[in-house]
């Protein structure tokens, strides 16, 4: 086993509490705060130290593990609610949760003017990953600092790439989410196209599967049910990876491209239908039913379950 450290934890949501719970798992003493007191109990239960404000959690920490829904979030705790300020001077932040390029440069540079030592973290995986530590993190920072944290990342996930300075791992997170939000509407797209063209979903997934339309959208999430017998859509399309998130994600992506006046056309296409999508019908669901939402948007002789009336 490495060595132990402290480690704060802040946000014991979703992810973040099965995340705490594989760290305490692996040896380490891990002291929790979550603003939600039922989650501080389900941490305790876990093992986890839980303290009674996010800054006490830090205060004796020699990392800080951060696991909030945004950026805004991050640079509040950061900053006015008094994280930075209660830590040890070269308390590693690491923060995982998945938020703006910019709000990470500008949490890097907060870390860093208050004599800490900061790490972009963020995670692909999802709950179940949090909960098997097979999460993969990527990281943006110095190599020492990432080297420093690798190994509490490798015992909350399989793998951690060091993915560049400050805001890289943000934006390997992001680049990633946007190939595969494009890529799951393409897919989809083109499975509608195949029914209104009287084409079997077994036959075009036996072809383009083995052909160049081989992708992760369409061999392990398949958008329709039947040829890859796990894919949510075997279970009603529920999640998975739920559409709120894809929407998310793909929003951090098309606010990036804007900023850097980058021509993602398709990217900037596939967050509004996600954002769309995600607000409405798909609340609830993976984000490959969005096939069931261009199937819908298609022409009425295509009943819902695809085959031509
Ligand atoms: P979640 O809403 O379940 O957890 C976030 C937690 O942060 C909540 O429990 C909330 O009470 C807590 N929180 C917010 N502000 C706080 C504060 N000031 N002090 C203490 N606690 C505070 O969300 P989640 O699903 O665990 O996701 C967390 C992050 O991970 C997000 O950025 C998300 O985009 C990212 N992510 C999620 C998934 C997934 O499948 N859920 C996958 C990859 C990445």
């Amino acid at each position: 086993m490495v060595s132990s450290s402290v480690v704060g934890f802040i946000g014991l949501g979703h992810m973040g509490g099965p995340m705490a719970a594989n760290l305490v798992k692996a040896g380490h003493r891990v002291i929790g705060y979550d603003l939600v007191p039922g989650l501080r109990a389900a941490a305790a239960d876990a093992g986890v130290e839980t303290a009674a404000s996010a800054a006490e959690a830090a205060a004796g920490a020699d990392v800080v593990i951060t696991m909030l829904p945004a950026g805004r979030h991050v640079l509040a705790l950061y900053g006015s609610e008094g994280l930075l300020a209660a830590a040890r001077p070269g308390t590693l932040f690491a923060d995982c949760s998945t938020i703006d390029v910019a709000d990470a440069r500008a949490a890097h540079e907060a870390v860093l003017a208050a004599g800490h030592r900061p790490l972009d973290a963020p995670v692909s995986g999802g709950v179940v990953g949090a909960e098997a530590g097979t999460l993969t993190f990527m990281a943006g920072g110095e190599a020492a600092d990432f080297a420093r944290a690798e190994p509490l990342l490798l015992a909350m996930g399989k793998k951690a790439v060091h993915c560049g300075g400050a805001g890289a791992g943000q934006a390997a997170k992001i680049c990633n989410n946007m190939i595969l939000g494009i890529s799951m509407i393409a897919v989809s797209e083109a499975f509608v196209l195949g029914e209104s063209l009287g084409l079997s979903h077994r036959a075009l997934f036996d072809v383009a599967s083995t052909a160049s339309g081989q992708c992760w959208a369409l061999t392990v999430n398949c958008p329709v049910p039947g040829p890859v017998p796990g894919s949510p859509a075997n279970r009603d399309y529920a999640p998975g990876f739920a559409a709120p998130l894809m929407a998310k994600d793909l929003g951090l992506a098309a606010n990036a491209a804007r900023a850097g006046g980058v021509d993602a056309e398709l990217g900037l296409r596939a967050a509004r239908t996600y954002a769309e999508f995600a607000e409405g019908e798909g609340e609830g669901q993976d984000f490959s039913g969005i096939v069931r939402a261009i199937r819908r948007r298609s022409e009425p002789s295509m009943t819902q379950n695809g085959t031509p009336e």
